[in-house]
């Protein structure tokens, strides 16, 4: 996957992409990531990139030509074609659509992403009506720049590429994970199709459960004991059923608790609807 980031601030990029897994897949040659500096396509003595808006109003307005001059640069396939060659040009904006796993899973599919962000009051709207063939938001705020957006966005993506994460089934066990929906997920699947026919057994020995697009399950690791705080026995016992069962409930409770609007695309199973039940009931007491 080939990756560019068109920005003001290309120094921005030293450290978010220089660790861990997004370092990994850079070196491995899974993801190459280009740094391109919107000021080396402008052609004033100034490096001008930005001007007045039209019309008044606050603050200053990124200038259409050198980001339309930069992506030209790139060769990018014409908006028009960019699907069927798997390539997008994104736009970075408080106003786009909101980012969550699902677009995530769809980007990690492209062969070339293109991020631009934006700085100041925002860029001309010709960028994202003429060029840019959509607008992501990375959250209902408002950012200084689309820098951090274009970071969170890579970091997100680039553990999805198969051979980015050591064990992959980690991340198709993890938050938000719909299963199918999410673009194939073998063991949940199975766990997921099961469970809806109201069998809560594995199709497989595995103490994890599908997330199913709710939140995770608690982790725990040594010790057993810190400072007197236990780690729940049941996940000492051995039992993966009792395992399953319990990471199953919480996930369920935490959800409830903490994101409520999940549960409305989850896939839930005849169990997990009575847990839910037998959850509120509780919290209800
Ligand atoms: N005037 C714009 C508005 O009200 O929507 C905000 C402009 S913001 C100060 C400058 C740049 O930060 C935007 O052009 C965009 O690239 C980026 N940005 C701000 N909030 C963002 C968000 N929630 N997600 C992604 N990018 C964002």
């Amino acid at each position: 996957m080939q990756i560019d980031i068109i920005t003001i601030f290309p120094e921005f990029f030293r450290g978010p992409l220089d660790f861990g897994i997004v370092r990994r897949v850079r070196e491995a040659g899974l993801v190459k990531i280009d740094i391109h500096d919107l000021r080396a396509f402008t052609r004033d003595r100034h490096r001008t990139v930005d001007d007045r808006p039209f019309g008044g109003g606050e603050g200053m307005v990124l200038k259409p030509e050198p980001i339309f001059e930069c992506v030209e640069s790139m060769k990018v396939a014409p908006r028009e074609e960019r699907a069927a060659a798997r390539q997008s040009v994104v736009l970075l904006s408080a106003q786009g659509r909101r980012f969550d796993q699902k677009l995530a899973s769809e980007l990690a599919e492209l062969e070339r992403l293109v991020l631009i962000c934006g700085r100041y009051e925002g860029v001309d709207e010709r960028v994202g009506t003429h060029l840019a063939d959509r607008e992501i938001s990375i959250g209902d705020y408002v950012l200084s720049g689309g820098e951090l957006g274009a970071a969170v966005i890579i970091d997100t993506v680039t553990r999805l590429i198969p051979g980015a994460v050591g064990n992959e089934a980690s991340t198709r066990q993890e938050s938000f994970v719909a299963g199918t929906e999410s673009g194939g997920d073998g063991l949940s699947d199975k766990l997921a199709l099961s469970e809806v026919e109201g069998n809560v057994r594995p199709t497989r020995a595995d103490s994890t459960c599908g997330s199913g697009g709710l939140l995770d399950y608690p982790h725990y690791t040594r010790p057993a004991d810190f400072h007197g705080m236990k780690v729940p026995e049941v996940l000492l016992n051995g039992n993966h059923d009792d395992i399953r069962r319990w990471r199953r409930r919480s996930a369920l409770e935490k959800t409830l608790h903490n994101r409520p609007d999940l549960l409305d695309e989850a896939r839930l199973s005849r169990d997990d609807r009575e847990l839910l039940a037998d959850i509120a009931g509780e919290v209800g007491k």
